[in-house]
């Protein structure tokens, strides 16, 4: 078997003891006769499963009973649109906080649905650090306020949550749910694609305070109304079984390493090693502010395209995968999510040196 280091965005590495246990599982799950990916959802056997995962999802990131959880399917992308849908109707008014690639689609395609205003944004810094409290404008009759916590293409994040008085916060978690502590209350709704951090493509996590429930615009498709696929369990239609199930083992697995924050300890360390490797080097830069950086997502560069692409390709003959940036912002990306390994980031680290020594 050879498994390399992927440092994909998205979707990206699982956890190995995870896929390991799918696999013993894969064609006869805990007896039933049948792999997951063949079951009735409205089967018992399965029941058991979107129950344990959501029991466990609420363990993991302690999601106070007054939450909803959701699985869903669309991506992120499809939230972009459910959360207008859903929550601009009351003064039909939202603002948005511009810090990248995804918290400006989302604004463009709340557009459609009523009345959005940018209430901050770092675009003409090229959005190399997050704005500060004090930089935010908010209206206070904004039927919400939405954020992209973790900027997965610019490579950066909130290092605090906003405070938007009695304001609805809506965030945009999916390259940094799950990877540390979060206070759920904080926010009025979370969203997130699983293919980043907590299962394959196909699922996406909304987490929502019920009372935000049941006031959607008119015409809103009944598979995008929060309220009814949350009295449905998410289970209006067919929901997507088997990512639901890795979410699970996934959440399992993180209860298992001593929850989010050893989790957090983890990244944490994987993060600076690789931040303190490009802030000593004299060829590789990152171009975002120290006190925005991710530590999901860690973008760099040489500075030199040519040099960028032979670094592309000489680590991926080194046995490291994805490590171009997205084509938006070019130069070189990381993403080391919960399952990338600490081994992993110490060999890239260590293939940095060499390179930069060949180069340099
Ligand atoms: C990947 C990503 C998206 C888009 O997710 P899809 O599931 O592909 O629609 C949106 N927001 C953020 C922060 C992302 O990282």
């Amino acid at each position: 078997m050879a498994r390399i280091y992927n440092f994909s965005a998205g979707p990206s590495m699982l956890p190995l003891p995870v896929l390991e246990s799918a696999r013993n599982n894969l064609l006869d799950f805990e007896g039933s006769g049948m792999s997951v990916m063949e079951m009735s959802h409205r089967s018992k056997v399965y029941d058991n499963i979107i129950v344990r995962a959501e029991a466990s999802m609420r363990k993991v990131m302690n999601i106070p009973d007054n939450y909803k959880v959701l699985f869903l399917q669309g991506g992120a992308t499809l939230q972009f649109a459910m959360v207008p849908m859903n929550l601009m109707t009351k003064n039909g008014k939202a603002d948005y906080v511009l810090t990248g690639s995804f918290s400006t689609k989302a604004y463009e395609e709340a557009q459609k649905y009523g009345n959005v205003r940018v209430a901050g944004s770092t675009k003409e810094e090229k959005f190399r650090r997050i704005p500060q409290q004090s930089e935010l404008s908010l209206d206070p009759e904004a039927d919400y306020v939405h954020i992209c916590f973790n900027n997965t293409i610019y490579g950066s994040r909130f290092n605090y949550i906003p405070e938007t008085g009695n304001v609805p916060l809506v965030a945009d978690l999916s390259s940094c749910i799950a990877s540390e502590p979060i206070d759920v209350s904080k926010f009025a709704l979370i969203y997130a694609g699983a293919q980043k951090n907590i299962a394959p493509a196909g699922l996406t996590i909304v987490i929502v305070r019920e009372d935000l429930l049941g006031r959607v615009m008119p015409f809103t498709p009944v598979m995008m109304n929060y309220g009814v696929l949350a009295k449905d369990n998410s289970m209006y239609n067919t929901p997507p079984c088997w990512s639901i199930y890795i979410c699970g083992l996934v959440m399992d697995w993180l209860l298992g390493i001593g929850g989010l924050e050893e989790m957090k300890k983890i990244n944490e360390k994987k993060a600076r090693l690789l931040y303190d490797c490009i802030d000593r080097s004299k060829l590789f830069s990152c171009a975002i502010d120290k006190d925005s950086r991710s530590i999901m997502n860690v973008r760099f560069t040489t500075g030199s395209e040519e040099l960028d692409a032979k670094f592309v390709k000489e680590s991926a003959a080194a046995g490291m995968s994805n490590l171009k940036a997205h084509r938006s912002t070019g130069g070189l990306r990381a993403s080391i999510y919960n399952a990338v390994p600490y081994e992993g980031v110490e060999y890239l680290v260590s293939f940095m040196k060499d390179f930069e020594k060949n180069n340099g």
